[in-house]
């Protein structure tokens, strides 16, 4: 059976030519890269060669990169890093649980947080940002781009307001860095967190991005790994597989290789709406990653055509989240508005260097179909339509 990946934001195959550049250093390159010897020296040169790569991606410099086991490890050493007991916090309420979850965590230990709203489109208002600032404001964190959606946030703006208050800046670029240019000196922020799996390294592997000068507590203790800002011995594999996927991804953008994404993405959301009614684009009118889009059909159960898609072979996938045995509707699409029915009616759909015209074809004839018999067997549907 063909089965076509359009799930990208969830985690991205590896490209071969990591796979390669990882490969010996599960065989031969085994050294640990504390040891002073031949074989430790060899899997250091790996790792600072890696280092420099993912801080070319970044626009940082290479000390300020920080080896982590992946996104939610950068996200929480940049807030449970910085953020003491007093200190007020500023996030959004649309964020990644990496974020969010920590920021809950901050409230237990006697910090104040604000979550700021989004409007319609998922964005937050630069102008709430600069409200929201108080004299123990520590932390502004809001991301680049979001996980469901695709919504570029106006970081750069958020930077400003930071550096005029003299707070710290953290921005959770993990669903941004290798589809969009992402610059920690244009956007302005202290910190910077990416994981390997979005951009085509492996799971279980990420940076966060420290500019010079911010202290950080943390989170682990023991030896003096990563110039003592992450004990533990180095993933070393994992680091030279986002290494060379940091710099394809670098060499990606310069090639302007988004352009063939967007176009892509656009044929399929158009393509969609062209042939389903009761539905549109979640976050539409506001700026979007270019692989990414969330489309809501109404009167049918997200999970429901998330399931009968991939028994035809199409994985895609629903923002939603089972806790406690219930399906809660996605978090980000309620806090910009939409009603539960509508939230849990809708699918993200995300490209990836794979994704070919074909897949996109495949997805265009699928996708109406499915809606439709869905909808067929659906009282709410035939009750708006009789
Ligand atoms: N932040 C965002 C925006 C994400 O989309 C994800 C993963 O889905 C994470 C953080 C967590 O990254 P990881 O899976 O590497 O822990």
């Amino acid at each position: 059976m063909r089965r076509v990946y359009l799930d990208n934001n969830a985690t991205t195959p590896l490209l071969p030519e990591v796979l390669e550049a990882m490969r010996p250093y599960f065989s031969e390159h085994f050294g640990n890269a504390s040891s002073i010897h031949h074989h430790g020296q060899e899997t250091r040169a790996a790792v600072e060669s890696a280092r420099e790569s993912v801080a070319k991606l970044l626009g940082c410099k290479p000390v300020e990169v920080v080896f982590t086991s992946g996104g939610t490890e950068s996200d929480n050493l940049a807030i449970a890093g910085l953020v003491a007991a007093g200190d007020h916090v500023i996030t959004s309420s649309v964020e990644h649980h990496a974020v969010l979850h920590a920021c809950k965590h901050l409230e237990k230990i006697g910090c104040e947080v604000t979550y700021l709203p989004v409007n319609g489109c998922g964005l937050v208002d630069p102008d709430d940002v600069r409200r929201a600032m108080r004299p123990n404001t520590r932390l502004i964190s809001i991301m680049a781009a979001n996980n469901e959606t695709g919504v570029l946030q106006p970081v750069e703006e958020i930077g400003k307001i930071a550096a005029e208050a003299d707070a710290c800046f953290h921005t959770d670029a993990v669903q941004a860095a290798a589809k969009v240019p992402v610059d920690v000196r244009r956007i302005g922020c202290d910190l910077l967190s990416i994981s390997g799996h979005k951009i085509h390294a492996p799971q279980g592997v990420g940076a966060l991005c420290v500019r010079k000068g911010i202290h950080l507590q943390p989170l682990f203790y023991g030896g003096r790994h990563e110039r003592s800002r992450r004990a533990g011995t180095e993933n070393v594999p994992g680091i030279v597989g986002l290494g060379k996927a940091a710099e394809l991804a670098a060499e990606a953008l310069d090639r302007g290789d988004q352009s063939r994404m967007a176009a892509l993405r656009d044929r399929l959301e158009q393509g969609i709406l062209d042939q389903v009614d009761d539905a549109g684009v979640n976050g539409e009118g506001a700026p979007r990653v270019p692989n990414t889009t969330n489309i809501y059909f109404d009167h049918i159960d997200g999970e429901a055509l998330e399931i009968a898609l991939d028994l035809k072979g199409l994985a895609v996938s629903t923002g939603a989240a089972c806790s406690s045995g219930a399906i809660e509707p996605s978090h980000v699409l309620i806090a910009m508005g939409l009603p539960a029915d509508r939230a849990r009616a809708s699918i993200r759909f995300s490209l990836g260097k794979q994704t070919t015209g074909e897949d996109i074809d495949f997805g265009l004839a699928l996708v109406p179909q499915t809606v439709a018999r869905l909808r067929e067997l659906s009282p709410a549907y035939k009750k708006v339509h009789a």
